[in-house]
């Protein structure tokens, strides 16, 4: 199960890096601090998601909206933004027109981590050797947040072998999915696990 890596309190928060180019120094990456800003200016509303850059400190404004009618504002999205929702600095990152709007892209490095559900006491990744007795295993891997991830990467740290021998497998066709495996997705897949022979077909990582 994919899981958000931050957790406040009791709630799971999924922040990715925010990639933009700070005008203070050379950096180009800013974390989002959980606070909103509100101007209200006759009934027009203007709102900013702020973030501090990850070098200086500096902090930058993301505009969520501006110029707009207090009715047209949702009562409860209002609410959420004077109380610095930090739930809702993690929904308006992901909305694309947030991120098209400021010029942003951001980075999922590091915002999820992987609940592997059994955790191993060894070290070693699984025995994934052609008479290994756990052959064929079929694995589901869950998204609990839709936080774009590489499939290759979660299969890595789920089974705990190394990206060569991972790519070995699916090139040797034993390690099959019904899903691209390259590139990132952010739904569910599965995969399966075979022994040497099982089958001849070679998986193509590019996809279809
Ligand atoms: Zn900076």
């Amino acid at each position: 199960m994919l899981l958000c890596a931050h957790e406040l309190g009791r709630r799971a928060i999924c922040l990715p890096t925010i990639v933009r180019r700070c005008h203070a120094c050379a950096s180009d990456r800013f974390h989002a601090n959980g606070k909103f800003r509100v101007n209200a200016n006759h009934k027009l509303l203007d709102a900013w998601l702020l973030a501090l850059c990850a070098v200086c400190g500096d902090t930058t404004k993301l505009t969520l909206f501006e110029r707009t009618k207090v009715r047209a504002v949702q009562p409860e999205l209002l609410d959420r933004l004077h109380h610095n929702d930090i739930g809702l600095v993690a929904e308006l990152l992901q909305d694309p027109g947030v991120r098209r709007r400021n010029h942003i892209r951001l980075n999922w490095a590091n915002a999820w981590r992987l609940d592997t559900g059994s955790p191993r006491r060894d070290r070693d990744g699984v025995d994934v050797g052609g008479d290994s007795e756990i052959l064929p295993i079929d694995v589901v891997v869950r998204f609990a947040p839709r936080i774009p991830a590489r499939p290759v990467r979660l299969i890595v740290e789920g089974l705990r072998l190394s990206r060569a021998e991972v790519e070995r497998l699916v090139a040797e066709g034993r390690l099959v999915s019904a899903v691209s495996l390259g590139g990132r997705r952010s739904d569910d897949f599965s995969f399966t696990l075979r022994k040497i022979g099982h089958s001849q077909t070679v998986f193509d990582p590019e996809g279809p």
